[in-house]
């Protein structure tokens, strides 16, 4: 050491492990001829370094500037400490273990370019091994245990390295070094092919030829990928599509497809600059894109959409069957995209496959032949679903899972640790860390015993990678959920507090949260699926209402709850049948309308109703006798009634399809000023006989709106351009309802969330009118819209609870 000598100590925090971050550290260091060390410690990344003041500078400054891909710093702390006598050279020291990790586990990553190419070099050792990573790519939150992410708590366990790769694993220089997931041919994992009843039918690279023979004639497999099995076939075959979609019981849900490249990818779907960006990203998700006319796509793969959900390859092994099937492709098929579905490996509803025997036991009526391999995966992840936003290019997420768990969301301020339980639909559970709240991937309907397992695995698991209890947990209201009893069994088993929280106001919170916004602020919650946000009605304790379109007041601060109004409730007649069968909707607007539905001959003069004959017939009478039909505000149920009374859908198959249906039906050419005629204004009340006791205007009377269009279609207006005057005239509706509102309380920002959210034009457009109108509208950035993001919403809301009670129970 000389005598001008500095020494520093760095202590990093975020996502540094894992990720090549001491290598990075190592090569910096030696760069700029510092001396000192890097380790893991349970606080983070600790680094020293000694030597003369510039470099020691330079090394803090680059440190940030150059971090590698992967890494995502949150904190450096820096502190400057007595310099050593004997301080000579660099060097990676043993990590130290302990309790209370502050370091998060990388998401899976995308493979590398660096990698990408040797997979495809002819010399390389790794040529077409599908299991190729390096410490800048490949698998990690669904190969990880526990922390710290070391190889021994990984599914890697069971692969003892080979010469070579342990060569490279202990080499700083090596971009492999410490990338625990490191493997070849000779060492690493293996895949097989195997028929429906297990026989291995052929092994490695002619398992991977057989494969794509195989899809190329049609056949559906089950191919293992990285967080859970995919069904996949040739996505240009008709057949293949249908007989995949019957052996799937999903008759009409639009199916995903991977393309080879940016290029095929082109060729199919409509692709933007922003929208190339995500696909070629290193999270890998799927896009929703406009479909190209006359792209050589199965016209079953998304009857119901202009639009196609695209990937590119995100696993060596899917850029493998790529190269296998491109080719043969090419021998057989001039000039045919290579284009293969790739779905969640379950049957509907359930969570995705993950074991080779679940997959087998599981899937043998729905797939023809399975590729597997024998690294396990930990930790089930399906695939992220986003869109981009054409207006503002903004992301939305549609589905958050594969790419971007465990990544935490940044809360406004820290507080216990709160775990949210989340809702009955597209549950995710959230637990917080200090200033962060980890979202997990999306778990699906907590409608079956499997689910219920997914949820309760992952709970334990957060618990386990982040060594932390919650202090509470917060679930929802809805009595029947089995969310409800996930928190009295913790509740039970474990003593921790619970909370319960209404399903729109958690909604509120999450997107407020994501906003980081602190104070009070309106919400519009426009939800669609309507079931469990149940409220007894002031005043009439035996009457439940469901929420699903609702004006509220949230305070984030004082945790202020007020619902200033709703949409007109309805009918929902015969419960849950209503939310499958769009005409019942209908027929229950014309019905609170006053309008007849059976001419006075006995012959029904809405087309769509003798389809329902029996069951229409009947249906005024359980609407007057008030039997099963829990009155409604929801929003996704107003555009099921109009989807319906347009002649559009009748029936759902999947979640939200009339909705969708109607909102393509939409004549876009007018401009939605022009096409709000529709009256709907804010009213006292819309029924003679719920008359509110305190007069003061609280329901935005969508019954207007359905008398208008009525009125065209009465009077043969095209179905696009009533569809269009729909959408335009419920967002004007209720911009101005907000405007109103925020006038009274003196609020300007206004969040918007809820399953009507992941509507285009209301994605677009409602914010837009609220700006128009003065008023700073607050979207989700991080989450969908839909119920995604109620577990973070709850999260958010019990933090703030606890801090606010301080040590009292609650
Ligand atoms: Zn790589
Ligand atoms: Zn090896």
């Amino acid at each position: 050491m000389t005598i001008a000598d500095i020494r520093r100590r760095l202590v990093v925090t975020g996502q540094v492990q894992g990720v090549g971050f001491r290598p990075f550290v190592f090569r910096l260091a030696e760069e700029l001829k510092l001396a000192g060390t890097v380790h893991n410690a349970p606080e983070g990344v600790v680094i020293e370094v000694q030597g003369p003041a510039k470099p020691v500078e330079q090394f803090s400054r680059r440190l940030e500037l150059e971090q590698p891909p992967l890494a995502r710093i949150l904190r450096v702390v820096i502190q400057d400490i007595p310099a050593e006598a004997e301080a000579s050279g660099f060097s990676i020291k043993k990590s130290t273990g302990g309790a209370g990790h502050d370091v998060l586990i990388s998401p899976d990553t995308a493979t590398c370019p660096e990698c990408q190419a040797e997979l495809l070099d002819k010399n390389n050792r790794r040529f077409l091994y599908p299991f190729i990573n390096c410490t800048n790519c490949g698998p990690r939150y669904t190969i990880t245990r526990s922390v710290p992410y070391d190889r021994p708590n990984t599914s890697m366990h069971c692969f003892p390295l080979c010469p070579d790769c342990a060569r490279e694993y202990e080499n700083p220089r090596d971009r492999r070094f410490h990338a625990q997931p490191n493997a070849c041919p000779v060492c690493g994992p293996k895949v097989w092919l195997a028929d429906r009843s297990g026989m291995v039918v052929a092994r490695r690279d002619e398992a991977m030829r057989k494969l794509a023979a195989i899809l190329l004639q049609g056949g559906i497999a089950a191919v293992k990928g990285l967080g859970g099995f995919h069904l996949v076939c040739d996505a240009t075959n008709q057949e293949a599509v249908r007989e995949l979609r019957r052996r799937k019981h999903r008759p009409h849900k639009p199916l995903a497809v991977m393309v080879p490249n940016l290029d095929t990818a082109r060729a199919l779907a409509e692709v933007t600059r922003p929208e190339e960006e995500l696909l070629s990203g290193r999270e890998r998700p799927i896009v929703l894109l406009s479909k190209v006319r006359g792209a050589p796509l199965a016209e079953s793969l998304a009857p119901d959409v202009d639009f196609v959900g695209m990937m590119l390859p995100y696993t060596p092994l899917h850029l493998v069957l790529f190269q296998r099937y491109g080719r043969l492709l090419a021998q057989e098929r001039q000039n045919m995209p290579a284009a293969l579905v790739m779905t969640s490996g379950n049957l509907s509803d359930e969570p995705i496959c993950l074991g080779n025997r679940e997959a087998l036991g599981r899937l043998k009526e729905v797939a023809d032949i399975f590729l597997f391999h024998n690294r396990d995966i930990l930790i089930r992840c399906d695939d992220s679903v986003v869109r981009v936003l054409p207006g503002t290019g903004e992301t939305q997420f549609l589905r958050r899972a594969r790419g971007y768990v465990p990544r935490p969301v940044f809360l406004s301020g820290t507080g216990p640790s709160v775990m949210g339980l989340g809702p009955e639909l597209k549950c995710t559970l959230t637990l917080t860390k200090g200033d962060q709240a980890f979202v997990s991937q999306h778990l699906g309907d907590m409608e079956n015993i499997e689910t219920l397992g997914f949820h309760h695995e992952i709970s334990e698991h957060l618990q386990d990678i982040l060594e932390i209890q919650p202090e509470l947990v917060v679930r929802d209201q809805h009595p029947n959920y089995l969310t409800t009893s996930v928190a009295q069994d913790m509740a039970r088993k474990t003593g921790v507090a619970m909370a319960v929280l209404q399903h729109h106001f958690a909604h509120a919170h999450a997107v407020l949260a994501e906003n980081r916004h602190l104070g009070p602020a309106l919400c519009l919650a426009l939800d669609g699926t309507g079931f469990g946000t149940s409220q007894p009605n002031l005043g009439m304790a035996a009457t439940w209402t469901i929420w699903g379109g609702e004006c509220l007041l949230v305070d984030t601060q004082t945790l202020h709850h007020e619902r200033l109004a709703h949409l007109a409730e309805f009918s929902l007649p015969g419960g849950e049948a209503a939310v499958h069968e769009p005409w019942r909707l209908a027929q229950a607007m014309l019905w609170e309308l006053d309008i007849e539905t059976s001419g006075a001959d006995g012959t029904p003069p809405w087309p769509w109703l003798p389809e329902f004959e029996l069951a229409s017939r009947f249906l005024p009478q359980i609407l007057r006798k008030d039997l099963n039909c829990p009155l409604t505000s929801s929003c996704g149920r107003l555009f099921d009634a109009a989807s319906a009374m347009l002649g559009l859908c009748q029936r759902t198959t999947y979640e939200g399809q009339a909705a969708i249906v109607l909102e393509r039906a939409q004549d876009l050419g007018i401009p939605l000023r022009e096409a709000a005629v529709y009256p709907c204004p804010l009213v006292k009340n819309t029924g003679g006989e719920r008359l509110d006791a305190d007069k003061v205007p609280r329901e935005l009377d969508t019954y207007s709106l359905f008398r208008g269009l009525l009125r065209d279609l009465g009077a043969g207006v095209p179905v696009p351009v009533i569809a269009r005057r729909f959408h335009a005239s419920l967002i004007v509706g209720l911009a101005e309802m907000a405007a109103r509102f925020a006038k009274q309380h003196g609020i300007a920002h206004v969040a918007l969330s809820g399953g009507v959210m992941q509507n285009m034009t209301f994605a677009q457009d409602l914010p837009a009118e609220l700006a128009a109108l003065g008023l700073i509208p607050l979207t989700h950035k991080e989450l969908p819209p839909n119920d995604g993001c109620i577990s973070l919403g709850q999260a958010a809301y019990g933090q703030r609870l606890l801090t606010l009670r301080g040590a009292c129970p609650v």
